[in-house]
């Protein structure tokens, strides 16, 4: 199990804990444990008197970067039901699913042709190519492992691809109770506007 498919950009340092401001830059540091990849997010400060040292012999992280922190972006106005590459792909990812990994794949490679995502970081390791993936809007990293798909499998990878974007991962099933028949009062939809997407994805079970 992989816990560390998407990982969010932390709102705070996370050696000393200060909330970072708009702007702010940072670095994110990559470690790698049994074969898993997890970030840290760490200010200027910290990174200077903790970390810097480490980073010519890249001793205890496998990668870091640095960047500007983002306040993390207002909900999206369309409906998060709407299927697109990149919530289909956070599905997928979240369902820790080995089968998914070749339909991931595609969608990254998708998102990175239309410049959603951004690749971070390619690591060679023995099961094959990993490639570490930004979403830069929300600073959250995707962890997806290249499948080495061969031609004949290419096919029909894409197929699964274009059938999860039309139909979605899991198409509701008709309404069985009430209380998930009853609409949402449009006015309180109005009134409470949905939580940034990161939460409503924390909060889903995994
Ligand atoms: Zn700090």
């Amino acid at each position: 199990m992989n816990e560390w498919n998407i990982q969010s950009r932390s709102r705070a340092c996370q050696a000393c804990g200060k909330p970072f401001a708009g702007k702010q830059p940072f670095h994110t540091l990559l470690f790698e444990e049994k074969q898993q990849y997890h970030r840290l997010d760490i200010c200027i400060g910290c990174w200077e008197s903790q970390y810097r040292e480490g980073a010519s012999e890249r001793k205890g992280f496998i990668s870091q970067w640095h960047g500007l922190f983002q306040p993390p972006p207002p909900a999206p106005e369309e409906p998060i039901q709407k299927a697109s590459a990149e919530s289909l792909l956070r599905e997928l990812l979240q369902t820790n699913d080995p089968q998914h990994g070749p339909v991931c794949y595609i969608l990254a490679v998708m998102l990175e042709r239309k410049r959603v995502l951004k690749v971070k970081e390619q690591l060679h390791r023995p099961e094959g190519r990993v490639f570490i993936y930004e979403h830069p809007p929300s600073g959250d990293l995707f962890t997806i492992a290249d499948p080495n798909l061969r031609l004949d499998q290419l096919e029909e990878v894409q197929r699964n691809t274009a059938h999860l974007l039309a139909h979605g991962l899991n198409p509701p099933p008709a309404p069985i109770s009430n209380v998930a028949a009853e609409p949402t009062p449009v006015a309180v939809a109005a009134d409470a506007p949905p939580p940034p997407e990161t939460e409503i994805l924390g909060a889903q079970p995994s």
